[in-house]
């Protein structure tokens, strides 16, 4: 167990400095370390005798029970899933990156087709080898939300589509908040200075982790206390380099809140991508975008930038940072549109790996649901179907832990204000901590002992559920525009 984490927080720092530091020249030789490390890590897993001590394990107290559970499940979608298909996998995957990417680029979709349609075919042979109900995303989601089944997941995330479809008519039928940023610069130490300032605030520990920089921020790492955050830095704008940095601290937060007695083990883990996905969201959106957190901090950033934001009001940076607009690329939504975008792709996989769907037809459906979905049609295949690197991965079932995360950050924070007094007096005083304690203790110290939705209502009493995040979006935009959701 802890050879295994070990391994695998080796993998992790090879693949972080790939994305960081590593020369350009040495893309090939990194490329077959990582398959020796990634081959080494699936022999130890998959080893006979592992799964005979996992097996024998009787009695054993609460949290060694978790950690025989967890490791059980991953060894068995190992062991089900036969070489062969891991290596034709690996191989189309890569031929099919290097097609989307010229796909992207000449916008043009025949030439992605036929590989999508190959990684497609061998997902399926994916989750029938790992088995499933009837229903092959059940397979495949549970790599990324283990426990979550299309049943429970349908229902949700159609009423969330009903529900904000008029709220998104009612938002962009109103004034859009004034462009503070237009024919600005913000000097990029200057944007620098102030991320590690936000981390510091958010109590993200920097003698236990770093930031540095990337094309697309992420957070790796080889152990809770060497958590790696990126960001980036644009001059026009600070935006992405604020909520690049508060984003990927979010997430850094739940790696270096797993409980010291866990380390090691395969649960000090967050039990799922939508709840991982449920922190950042919570300190990006939730918190990072309230007007009690800009309180404390927009006249800091003031300071840094005074020729650029000196005359610019709380008020107008409060809006400028919460402009709502029907816009066709998901990572540059806000967060009302957001989820729309990633029920569309939740539709179109649901019916591309049923075979309702023929891949020759999906940037048509694709353009037709954006159309129906948020009012605007994509002009060629790069603004549209193409526009994210998930299919060219072969990764069906990952967009949805997008929306879980932002209905999960929801409702934890509800839970926060309810269970510790004067949470919101403390951010607009500029202080994080008692979030950040709040979350430690009832979340990231948790790890892996529950399936990531008992957890949520071991926390805040309810599971799954939209009602806490469109409380959210009615009371923060009905104010921020000025109209009635
Ligand atoms: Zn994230």
């Amino acid at each position: 167990m802890q050879e295994l984490k070990d391994l695998a927080g080796v993998i992790g720092l090879a693949t972080w400095d790939q994305e960081t530091y590593l020369p350009r020249k040495a893309e090939g030789a990194r490329a077959s370390q990582l398959a020796t490390l990634q081959g080494l890590y699936h022999e130890r897993l998959v080893e006979p005798a592992l799964g005979d001590w996992l097996q024998s394990a009787r009695g054993l107290p609460l949290d060694e029970q978790a950690m025989v559970r967890v490791l059980t499940e991953e060894r068995d979608r190992a062991v089900k899933v036969p070489a062969r298909l891991v290596k034709e996998l690996a191989e189309a995957q890569s031929l099919a990156i290097a097609a989307w990417k010229e796909a992207r680029e000449k916008n043009a979709f025949e030439r992605f087709r036929p590989h999508l349609e190959r990684l497609l075919a061998l997902r399926r042979e994916q989750a029938d080898a790992i088995g499933h109900g009837g229903e092959r995303y059940d397979a495949l989601l549970d790599n990324y939300e283990p426990g979550m089944k299309v049943e429970r997941l349908t229902p949700v995330l159609q009423q969330l589509r009903q529900k904000l479809t008029p709220i998104v008519e009612a938002i962009c039928a109103a004034p859009p908040p004034p462009d503070v940023f237009q024919g600005q610069r913000f000097a990029p130490d200057a944007q620098w200075t102030f991320t590690l300032e936000l981390l510091g605030k958010m109590g993200f520990d920097l003698d236990a982790g770093r930031q540095d920089k990337s094309v697309h921020p992420f957070t790796g790492g080889t152990h809770p206390r060497d958590v790696r955050l990126t960001t980036r830095i644009q001059e026009s704008t600070p935006l992405p380099a604020i909520y690049g940095a508060i984003h990927e601290g979010g997430h850094g937060l739940y790696e270096q809140g797993f409980a010291e007695g866990h380390f090691r083990t395969p649960i000090a883990a967050a039990p799922s991508m939508g709840l991982h996905e449920s922190q950042s969201r919570l300190w990006e959106n939730v918190v990072g975008r309230s007007l009690a957190f800009w309180q404390q901090l927009f006249p800091r950033l003031q300071q840094l930038f005074p020729d650029a934001l000196g005359k610019v009001s709380l008020h107008d940076w409060h809006r400028a940072v919460n402009r709502v607009e029907r816009s066709f690329i998901r990572v540059e939504a806000d967060e009302v549109t957001y989820n729309l975008h990633v029920v569309l792709r939740y539709e179109l996989e649901l019916e591309l790996l049923r075979g309702n769907l023929p891949v020759a037809e999906l940037p048509g459906a694709w353009n037709a649901k954006m159309q129906s979905m948020l009012g605007v049609s994509p002009p060629n295949a790069t603004l549209g179907v193409l526009q994210d690197i998930h299919w060219a991965w072969g990764e069906f079932g990952y967009f949805p832990t997008y929306a879980l995360g932002n209905l999960y950050a929801a409702s934890l924070f509800g839970a926060a204000c309810r269970e510790v007094p004067g949470l919101e007096a403390a951010i607009s005083r500029g202080e994080l901590a008692p979030l950040r304690d709040w979350l430690r203790e009832r979340v990231h110290g948790e790890g892996f002992r529950y399936y990531a939705e008992d957890l949520v209502k071991k926390v805040t009493g309810k599971g799954l559920t939209d009602e806490d995040f469109i409380t959210y979006l009615r009371t923060k935009y009905s104010a921020l525009y000025g109209v009635k959701l």
